[in-house]
């Protein structure tokens, strides 16, 4: 088992690395994949995604670790997330996140229903008090649902994890990291798994078997 992590941000947003800098040090890590999702909305998208999928096809030919050109849906507005979801994939992002309610920014209410709603989107990012129907809609969807360890977001792990695992709802462990120091090592990203309250084999199931079969099918 080696860490996967689908959360991360460059300089193309407000992250501090350029893409191929972020990708290398997840690479000396010990990643196996990195997804870089930078914060888009109508603003940015196409300034953004084309350009992670570009560099993303260029690293993958010469590093080990996979690079994953996606984006996440910041604060767009509730009617707008299906239409900026399809864009996001027409214009190249693999992984499309949408930043969900956490309990630490004004996210506009209906945004994890929204995202819900969309088939297209791949994680349901810090989605703060998840409430039991919205983990059941996450479960038949097949989208995953995120623990972070991402200061202020982690705040509510705990009730997402209880919640989702109820529902039987997939989790995944990310850390929406803006800066390299901010990257997980799979032991400590096993740390947060637990720290949410899931057992060994939940953790590993959070950490290792749901991201991998998430990137399978990208
Ligand atoms: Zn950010
Ligand atoms: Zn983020």
């Amino acid at each position: 088992m080696r860490r996967i992590d689908l959360h991360t941000h460059s300089l193309l947003s407000d992250g501090e690395l350029l893409p191929s800098e972020l990708a290398r040090r997840a690479e000396r890590l010990g990643h196996e994949a990195i997804a870089i999702t930078d914060h888009v909305d109508l603003s940015n998208i196409d300034l953004v995604v084309p350009r992670l999928a570009k560099v993303a096809g260029e690293l993958n030919r010469y590093l080990e670790a996979r690079v994953v050109p996606g984006a996440e849906l910041t604060h767009v507005p509730v009617k707008s997330m299906q239409r900026l979801v399809k864009l996001a994939r027409r214009l190249g992002a693999e992984l499309v996140l949408v930043h969900g309610e956490t309990i630490v920014e004004p996210v506009h209410e209906g945004t994890n229903d929204a995202a819900l709603a969309c088939s297209d989107v791949d994680i349901l990012a810090h989605p703060g008090f998840l409430t039991p129907e919205q983990a059941d809609k996450a479960r038949e969807a097949d989208i995953y649902l995120e623990l972070t360890s991402r200061r202020g977001h982690c705040i509510a792990n705990g009730w997402v994890a209880r919640i989702a695992m109820e529902s039987r709802a997939k989790l995944l462990v990310n850390t929406d990291a803006h800066s390299p120091e901010e990257l997980l090592t799979l032991e400590e990203a096993m740390r947060v798994a637990k720290g949410a309250g899931l057992g060994e084999e939940a953790a590993a199931k959070a950490v290792g078997e749901n991201p991998k079969q998430l990137l399978r099918r990208l």
